[in-house]
């Protein structure tokens, strides 16, 4: 199918971007990689009389990398962020994103907006306690707004982005020394999403005791949902009896509810258990 009519614009910088934002409302939608927006326009599920493409706004590209952690702009693509020495959890987390064509294509920034339940990277920044950066026109030039995780995701397909705000950013903040990370999922087939996926994240203090642990669950809830299992204190097998108590998941034509509650647990666990490994060495 074809996508019905609408009216592209391409502006040259975050100004001329933002103006147009403002001027069209909520008849308008960003378009970044397009490698979710361009099916939904294909199949009518989305209609918007106006697309401003931010593909031309190079200042968005950037990925920059300090101690305190990752920012990752607009139209810095999967692949380009996967290769660009970022924390590990983020790059196991790209791994699982799609085919490496649609990682060409697709932006971090967009898979975040898009808040699909079933996506990698919604958890990624939930997990690691990050945030959104949204800009909008005000009376004297952008202005800028940092939305952590735990506000940005809503529900499914369902971020707190307003119809005149775009995303310039996305931090994912550092983790401390002795800090380990794992993302495993589940996917019927390679490059599909996931049935259910979990990226845990595991400190250690100086004795290599558990010092915080917490898990990031995806394709279990409306919105990715984060478990702190720091008080099980090391004992993954209790921290994956909390996480199956803590996820909601639903029964669809993949799998039953009971079977991704199930998967999820034994999930929790290998992660956690690979994290910690990972901290320790
Ligand atoms: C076959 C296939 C398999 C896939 N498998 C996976 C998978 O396994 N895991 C996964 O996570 N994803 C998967 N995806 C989805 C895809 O990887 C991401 O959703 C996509 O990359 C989102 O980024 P984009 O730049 O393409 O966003 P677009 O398609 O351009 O936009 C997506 C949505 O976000 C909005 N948006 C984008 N950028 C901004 C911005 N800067 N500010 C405001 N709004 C914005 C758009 O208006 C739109 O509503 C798959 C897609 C396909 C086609």
């Amino acid at each position: 199918m074809k996508p019905p009519p609408f009216e592209h614009h391409a502006p040259a910088d975050l100004g001329e971007a933002l103006d147009v934002l403002a001027e069209v409302g909520s008849h308008g939608k960003v378009l970044a990689g397009g490698q979710s927006l361009i099916p939904m326009l294909n199949m009518r599920l989305a209609a918007p009389a106006h697309l401003v493409d931010i593909n031309r706004i190079e200042s968005l590209a950037v990925i920059e990398t300090r101690p305190e952690g990752v920012t990752v702009g607009a139209l810095a693509r999967h692949a380009q962020v996967e290769r660009a020495g970022v924390p590990p959890l983020l790059r196991q987390a790209l791994r699982l994103v799609a085919h490496p064509v649609i990682r060409n294509r697709g932006t971090v920034v967009g898979s975040l907006v898009h808040a699909d339940p079933a996506a990698e990277l919604p958890a990624v920044l939930a997990v690691l306690g990050g945030s959104v950066r949204l800009a909008r026109r005000g009376g004297d030039g952008p202005e800028f707004t940092d939305v952590p995780a735990s506000r940005f995701f809503v529900g499914p397909m369902e971020s707190s982005i307003e119809p005149r705000e775009l995303a310039v950013s996305a931090f994912f903040p550092a983790l401390p020394e002795r800090s380990g990370t794992a993302f495993l999922e589940v996917a019927r087939r390679h490059g599909d999403y996931a049935l259910a996926g979990v990226c845990a994240v595991v400190s250690l203090d100086e004795d290599l005791r558990v010092e915080a642990a917490r898990v990031g669950c995806v394709g279990v809830g409306p919105v990715p949902v984060v478990v702190d299992v720091t008080q099980t204190r090391g004992d993954w097998g209790a921290a994956a009896a909390a996480v199956r108590e803590a996820i909601d998941p639903e029964t669809d034509i993949h799998a039953s509810a009971g079977y991704r509650r199930h998967l999820t647990g034994v999930l929790a666990e290998r992660a956690l258990t690979d994290a910690t490994r990972e901290a320790a060495a």
